[in-house]
């Protein structure tokens, strides 16, 4: 299983209508794959968190370089390697994103090599398909906050009426419209009356917060029966998360912006968080994710990975989440996605209130190369 070539596949799609987060605008959607091939003609992919610049030349211009003539089976090997030449290259600092894809392409050719799903090599399923949750709410443009609030209710119950008995909304309205927190919580408020107390809720605020807003906030929440309270604070905070989840009576989770697993374990070890949320395309790939998530579980913490990419993050996630211990729920974003939707030739899609896992070798998906055509951007 020699590597032969390696190469960044950049796809883009313009979104019809654009949404906000706590953090920025969304006006389009895009991935940069990485592809992998071995002598043999076998092939893996893998993808990478973050802008497609940057991202495409590290793979092109110096990964590849690297990986060529290496045993594709060797993943943890090729995994170490790679960190340690990307640290030594760019001054301690890792490009998460690029070892990430890197990671999750040779986890699928080896899964495909050995006609086994990454979920048997990673030591197999627990189960077969995943609660999920579903993730949305981002805020359309609006001047009032009953505009905001008026689509972040349709949305849920629509949700809802598709079988989710789950949901994760946003929050931190500040930037973008100068709502404060309290706004925050009426809108929280707004989507607990109108799904019930039988849905689960839960509420991102993409680090909005400074710790006495989100202290407040917290307190909010926990009187709406939410089940986590999502990145309230910027994620180099450490000390303040891990104050914050003393004093809350609601569950603190983040973990979508940290990488590698002694980071992992730091904010494990500080008690910054109750839920840790890897995700396959930056925390450094299902490697590394699966070791955050023993890290979780040694310190009585939840793992429930984030998801926000393509069909090749969904499948990837979807193998993590397989082998879990707990009750892991999967992220299940539901915005408007084709590169998600269509990518694979049979599209990941939920029964009821679960995910099944995709039964095929490898991440389980198969890419559609006329889908990946229509797409690609270079
Ligand atoms: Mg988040």
């Amino acid at each position: 299983m020699e590597i032969r070539h390696v190469e960044a596949v950049p796809l883009r799609r313009e979104l019809d209508e654009r949404f906000a987060n706590a953090q920025k605008w969304i006006d389009s959607r895009e991935y940069c794959l990485v592809r992998i091939e071995t002598a043999d003609g076998a092939v893996g992919w893998g993808e990478c968190w973050g802008p497609i610049a940057g991202t495409r030349e590290l793979i092109d211009d110096r990964i590849a370089a690297v990986l060529r003539g290496r045993d594709a089976e060797r993943v943890e090997s090729v995994h170490g390697d790679l960190v340690h030449d990307l640290r030594s290259a760019y001054h301690s600092t890792i490009p998460a994103g690029a070892v990430s894809g890197v990671d999750l392409a040779l986890w699928d050719l080896r899964g495909n090599a050995a006609g086994a799903s990454a979920a048997t090599l990673l030591g197999g399923r627990r189960r077969d398909a995943v609660p999920a949750y579903a993730t949305g709410h981002f805020w359309p443009p609006a001047d009032e906050f009953e505009t905001v609030r008026e689509s972040v209710v349709s949305e849920a119950e629509s949700h809802v009426d598709a079988g989710f008995g789950a949901l994760k909304m946003k929050i931190g309205m500040q930037r973008h419209f100068g709502w404060g927190p309290e706004y925050d919580v009426e809108l929280v408020r707004a989507v607990r009356e109108a799904v019930g107390d039988d849905v689960a809720l839960m509420a991102d605020a993409n680090h909005a917060y400074d710790l006495p807003a989100a202290r407040r906030v917290a307190d909010g929440l926990a009187d709406l029966d939410v089940e986590f309270f999502e990145e309230p604070l910027p994620p180099d905070r450490i000390d303040a998360y891990a104050r914050l989840a003393e004093d809350s009576d609601v569950s603190i989770a983040g973990g979508e912006c940290w990488a590698f697993a002694p980071e992992f374990r730091r904010v494990a070890n500080a008690g910054a968080v109750d839920v840790l949320q890897p995700d396959v395309t930056s925390a450094g790939g299902l490697t590394s994710s699966r070791r955050a998530a023993e890290i979780a579980d040694a310190a009585g913490l939840a793992t429930y990975p984030h998801v926000f990419g393509s069909a090749v993050a969904l499948a990837a996630s979807l193998q993590l989440l397989a082998t879990l211990p707990g009750s892991p729920r999967l992220e299940f974003d539901r915005t408007p996605n084709p590169i998600r939707e269509e990518l694979a030739v049979d599209p990941i899609r939920n029964e009821g209130t679960e995910v099944p896992v995709p039964d095929g070798p490898g991440l389980g998906i198969e890419i559609d190369p006329e889908t990946l055509a229509e797409f690609r951007v270079d």
